[in-house]
């Protein structure tokens, strides 16, 4: 393995190219050399600012800095996502997934005890913190918290368009990654199917080992050239177009939302990420229940609504196909980003997925071709599993609401549009809640505790197991209850607001790991 040709420098061809540059660096002296060719032509996407809490781990493993990134990519701080009208459509209706476990998550199943007390606080708020922090506006940590480390656990909201130049700059000149601005017009097979090479506008020919295609929508290589399959999931998951704007702020120091803010709409739902110069705001809507002229106007009004000027904005519209590739790697080509699949912006799980699969290309970089077959059989079945899980838990957000104001939220609940996989696990969690042992993988995308945020946030019903019913887990349960009262009112003593947080970094930076 001499040299990895990247095809695409969005946010999947930057992060990848990094991810690998970063750990070939630490781990050998004379390792293969990464180019990434990206068109000048063709525009990135441009979408895409919800993350996971993994992207801090990505980026510190990168050794970028978190105070440059929080400064050049107009970052705000993110602690879960707020779900508002999914599961009545009531003006008081909302449910928090936040980004920190249950209380004693790894000891106790609090599930069980939390049903059992009946009505009170929601879920989210009696076995974690965040869902206060969130509603009060409050940052995750302290300027004096160092870069990365959190006092309450979070990810970020960034400029997808700056996130990718940011990444560019730092790819190029700390890890000395090869740039080339080039269309590529056609592929050049070896004689056993391989990639040998990809031909560009300018003449020139960029032969390589492996290719990795982050050519966006296109899918170049996996798509176009190798005509790996498409396994759509619109049968499952509606949605089929976004559009979105951005939305300034009243004035410079208007509040920073702490978390994404989802609002169900007839036929899909709205997304409201806080930057910290603008928001960013988009409609995504399933085509066969809701015209063009009604999502456009749903989303202007929701932009009025929050006192921007909706009639002086820039729209953007975004066709989605959701699915995914039947495979994603084949030959010597693998893909990443929107050119393996998209299923809809829910839940920001495209880049987590992005981060995890150049994240096991780093840890398993073949050394030659005859071990790459071996690892590209292992790297399918992984993410064959994950796009699945994902699916299911997208999904899940649909089926256990109850409203019944629009035929999608009707059809959405029909039997045969919920994978098998989701339905046997609804069937199991109205016997039992969610816990670790429901899922195959140690390292799901979403864990058991995200399922219970959900199901529970939304009003599902669990029946009494006889599990976790002894006088002394019943103890134990009310002490992690009281554990998270406390560990509340403390951080909602301490904590700045997201905005005073961000505006003192701007100023005087976090301290360097
Ligand atoms: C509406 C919407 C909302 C989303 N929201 C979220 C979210 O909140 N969180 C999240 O995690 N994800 C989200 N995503 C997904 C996210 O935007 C993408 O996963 C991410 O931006 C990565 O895109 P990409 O790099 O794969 O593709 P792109 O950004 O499209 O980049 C493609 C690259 O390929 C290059 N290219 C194309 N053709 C050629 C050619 N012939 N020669 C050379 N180069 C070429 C282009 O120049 C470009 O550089 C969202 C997606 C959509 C559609």
């Amino acid at each position: 393995m001499k040299r990895i040709i990247i095809v695409g420098g969005g946010t999947a061809g930057w992060l990848t190219a990094g991810t690998l540059a970063a750990k070939i660096k630490e781990s050998c002296d004379m390792g293969p050399r990464i180019t990434l060719v990206e068109s000048p032509n063709v525009p990135i996407v441009g979408v895409g600012e919800g993350t996971w809490p993994t992207m801090r781990n990505t980026l510190r493993k990168m050794g970028i800095r978190e105070t440059d990134f929080i400064r050049e990519c107009d970052v705000s701080f993110k602690q879960g996502a707020k779900f508002a009208k999914w599961t009545s459509g009531a003006d008081n209706d909302f449910y928090y997934h936040p980004l920190i476990l249950p209380q004693d998550f790894n000891h106790i199943n609090l599930a069980p005890h939390w049903l059992d007390q009946g009505a009170g606080q929601s879920f989210s708020e009696a076995v974690c913190p965040q869902e206060a922090l969130c509603e009060l506006g409050l940052a995750p940590k302290l300027i004096t918290t160092p870069e990365y480390a959190s006092v309450a656990n979070y990810a970020y909201h960034l400029n997808a368009g700056t996130f990718s130049k940011f990444l560019q700059k730092h790819c190029v000149d700390k890890l000395g990654i090869e740039h080339i601005l080039d269309d590529v017009l056609s592929v050049n097979s070896a004689d056993n199917g391989d990639i040998r090479s990809l031909s560009c506008a300018s003449g020139s020919e960029i032969d390589g080992d492996l290719f990795i295609d982050c050519s966006g929508f296109k899918s170049l290589l996996l798509g176009q050239h190798y005509q790996v399959a498409f396994k759509s999931c619109k049968d499952t998951l509606f949605l089929d177009t976004a559009l979105a704007v951005q939305v300034p702020y009243p004035d410079e120091n208007s509040a920073i939302a702490s978390h994404t803010i989802s609002t169900a709409q007839d036929a899909g739902w709205i997304w409201d990420i806080g930057l910290s110069s603008r928001r960013g705001v988009g409609h995504v809507y399933a085509s066969d229940y809701c015209s063009e002229q009604e999502a456009a106007d749903k989303l202007r009004a929701y932009v009025k609504a929050s006192g921007a000027d909706a009639d002086k904005l820039d729209y953007k519209k975004i066709l989605i196909q959701p699915g995914h590739r039947e495979k994603f790697w084949h030959k010597n080509c693998v893909a990443i980003g929107l050119s393996a699949g998209f299923l809809e912006p829910l839940e920001a799980s495209a880049l987590v997925l992005v981060e995890m699969s150049a994240q096991m290309i780093a840890e398993q970089l073949p050394a030659n071709r005859a071990a790459m077959s071996i690892v590209a059989k292992r790297f399918n079945k992984t993410f064959s599993y994950r796009w699945q899980r994902i699916i299911d838990f997208l999904k899940l957000h649909y089926i256990v609401s109850k409203r019944d104001d629009h035929d999608f939220w009707i059809d959405n609940r029909n039997k045969a549009t919920i994978p098998d996989s989701l339905q046997e696990l609804m069937e199991l969690w109205t016997y039992q809640s969610p816990w670790h042992d429901d899922f195959d993988h140690a390292a799901e995308v979403f864990p058991a505790a995200s399922y219970q945020y959900v199901l529970y946030g939304m009003g599902f019903e669990t029946q009494a197991s006889f599990l976790e019913r002894s006088e002394s887990r019943r103890k134990l349960a009310m002490e992690s209850f009281q554990k998270n009262k406390m560990l509340t009112q403390q951080l909602v003593q301490h904590l700045p607001t997201n905005r005073e947080l961000i505006n003192k970094i701007k100023e005087y930076g976090l301290q360097k790991v």
